[in-house]
This record gives C-alpha cells, sequence and structure tokens, in this order.
C-alpha cells in the first residue's frame, strides 16, 4: 500500500502521503485505496463494493446555487456513480449528515427528503445513517454498497486498448463556473450539476460487451484518466476534436471539469464498432464516443489537430496551489 496508484495533483499526494504506513488489508479486500470502490469477497464469487462520498458546503456547493433537496439527492448520485464506475449493482446508501449549528430541523429533513428520493430513484435504499448539528457549514458523507462479479477496475486497460466516454461532458462545471460568476445558469447545466445519473445500467452493458477499465467522471476527463493510466501502468491519449461537449460549454471545459458522472472505460481496439455503438446509444438515449486510445508510457497527453497541448488546469484538486 505504500504508493497507490492514483494520477497527478496535492490531492492525491496527501492521500499517498497518509496511507504510507497503511498496514496491508488482510485477503478477504480484493482492492483496497486506488479505486472507485473498495471490494470486498463475498459468497458466490461476488464482490461487496463500498465507497464514500463527501459534500461540504463551500467545498462542493453553495446555498444559493440550489435547495437543499438538491444538496441530499446530488451527494446521493455523486456516491453512487462510484458503484457505476465498477459496475456494480447498488444494495443501499448510509447518510452521515452534519447541519450548520445555526439552522433549524427543517433544513436536516429537506437535505434527507432529497437523499431519500434520490435513493429510492437508483434502486439503492437508505440503510443507515448520522445526524448532527454543529459549526458552520452543512457536511453530508454518502456511504454506497453494491454488489459486483466481474468488476471494471482502473487497472485494467492495456496499450492499444481505446478510451470511451458516455454522455457529453463539461455542463456542470459550466454551471458551477456562471453560478461563481454571478452570470445566467441554463437549466441544462443547472440539472447536470445537481442531478447527475450515475451509469448503472451502462456500465454493466459496457462491461458485458467488452470493456475492461474504468472510472466515473468526477474530477474530470483528463485527471480522471490520469487515474486509470496510473493504475494501469500507460499512458492515455485524447483527441480534443473527439471529446463531447454539452451544448453551449467551452470544449476545453469538458476536458478539464468535473463532476459530469459520466463514465470513461477502456476496450479492446474494435470491440465497440458502429453496430455495438448504435446498440448503446439506442438502448441508454446518450452518446458513446471514443475519445483516444492507450498507449506505452506515462501520463495523459491531450492532442488537437494532431499536436499535443497543454492545458490551464487538469482537473478539480482540493488542495491544488493558487
Ligand atoms: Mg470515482
Amino acid at each position: 500500500m505504500s504508493s497507490i496508484p492514483l494520477g497527478p495533483g496535492a490531492e492525491f499526494d496527501i492521500i499517498r502521503r497518509i496511507l504510507e504506513g497503511a498496514e496491508p488489508p488482510g485477503p478477504e479486500i480484493a482492492v483496497a485505496s486506488g479505486d472507485d470502490c473498495a471490494l470486498l469477497r463475498a459468497e458466490d464469487f461476488r464482490y461487496l463494493a463500498v465507497t464514500v462520498d463527501l459534500t461540504v458546503e463551500g467545498a462542493h456547493f453553495l446555498p444559493d446555487w440550489g435547495t437543499p433537496e438538491l444538496v441530499g439527492g446530488r451527494a446521493v448520485r455523486a456516491s453512487v456513480s462510484d458503484l457505476a464506475a465498477m459496475a456494480a449493482v447498488p444494495l443501499g446508501v448510509l447518510v452521515a449528515l452534519n447541519v450548520p449549528g445555526d439552522s433549524e430541523a427543517r433544513l436536516a429533513e429537506q437535505v434527507g427528503a432529497g437523499c431519500l428520493n434520490a435513493a429510492a430513484a437508483l434502486g439503492a435504499p437508505l440503510i443507515g445513517g448520522d445526524l448532527s448539528r454543529g459549526g458552520g457549514a452543512l457536511a453530508l458523507d454518502v456511504t454506497a454498497l453494491g454488489l459486483v462479479e466481474r468488476p471494471l477496475l482502473r487497472s485494467g486497460a492495456r496499450p492499444d486498448d481505446e478510451l470511451w466516454v458516455t454522455g457529453q461532458l463539461g455542463a456542470a462545471a459550466a454551471a458551477v463556473g456562471a453560478w461563481k460568476a454571478g452570470e445566467p445558469v441554463p437549466e441544462e447545466w443547472s440539472e447536470r450539476f445537481w442531478c447527475p445519473q450515475p451509469r448503472l445500467v451502462e456500465a454493466r452493458w459496457l462491461s458485458d460487451h467488452g470493456a475492461t477499465a474504468g472510472i466515473d467522471l468526477s474530477d474530470g476527463l483528463v485527471a480522471d484518466a490520469g487515474h486509470i493510466a496510473a493504475a494501469s501502468d500507460l499512458r492515455i491519449e485524447i483527441d480534443w476534436e473527439e471529446v463531447p461537449a454539452a451544448t453551449g460549454v467551452d470544449p476545453e471545459l469538458a476536458l478539464t471539469g468535473g463532476e459530469d458522472y459520466e463514465l470513461l472505460v477502456a476496450a479492446p481496439d474494435g470491440i465497440f464498432g458502429a453496430e455495438q455503438v448504435s446498440e448503446f446509444e439506442r438502448t441508454f438515449g446518450i452518446p458513446l464516443t471514443r475519445v483516444g486510445r492507450a498507449v506505452k508510457g506515462v501520463g495523459v497527453r491531450v492532442f488537437r489537430d494532431g499536436k499535443k497541448v497543454k492545458l490551464d488546469s487538469s482537473g478539480h484538486d482540493h488542495f491544488q496551489a493558487g
């Protein structure tokens, strides 16, 4: 556990330092820190997938961006998205919620209602939690549990694999940018930020049809590709022109903006041909787009018109300087 295979970034350096002295997990743990979920061996050749995701007022959202119900729903959706990243079927979620010391009971109830609605919509019932009041910020931590037989790991990509993304990217980051700038936020962008759709069935389809590695896009396409590159010990090359940007979104934001919760998967060259792509798009009503490839090397490179480009930001990092 001395060096977990995460991509570059100050946030991940801190995680690496924290885990430096960690005891190696027992044989019941098939996958520990470094993927979208930890995997515990369960009966019948299956794994219990476990993940936790923290949402903090001020770090992830501001109260005037949306209602408390939306805050609760988004937190559950973001956590369940990590189950989708492993192609797991949800079992349930647990929600630990803190509301500010000066808040009324009603606020906790509203956040809780949002959690409950999202949990029901995703087939991941609320099975436990904790509630407290104090401090100055709302925070909630959602643990999600799922079952998976053939997990889609970050480490499964091989050189010459193709890289594919579901849906369209950049709208959630565009919404955040507009809120921060005090600009009007189109409904479509706001919806993408507050109500992301964990790609649970899509992930299982992709896995069943030959995808060999996967991650959900929480930090941004380039940053999350970096995690697959690190875990699979290879380089990922992304073609700028191929990245499917959401309507009205700056193409660069589609590469670097986080919180879309779409999937990035790797699959052997040629596995997803025109027929598979059109079946996917017909079945799920969202695009499946080839955005790049895996090659020998390290890290992530982005190409535009065949030339390597340098991006301003490589994704969301809570501890990035500046
Ligand atoms: Mg993830």
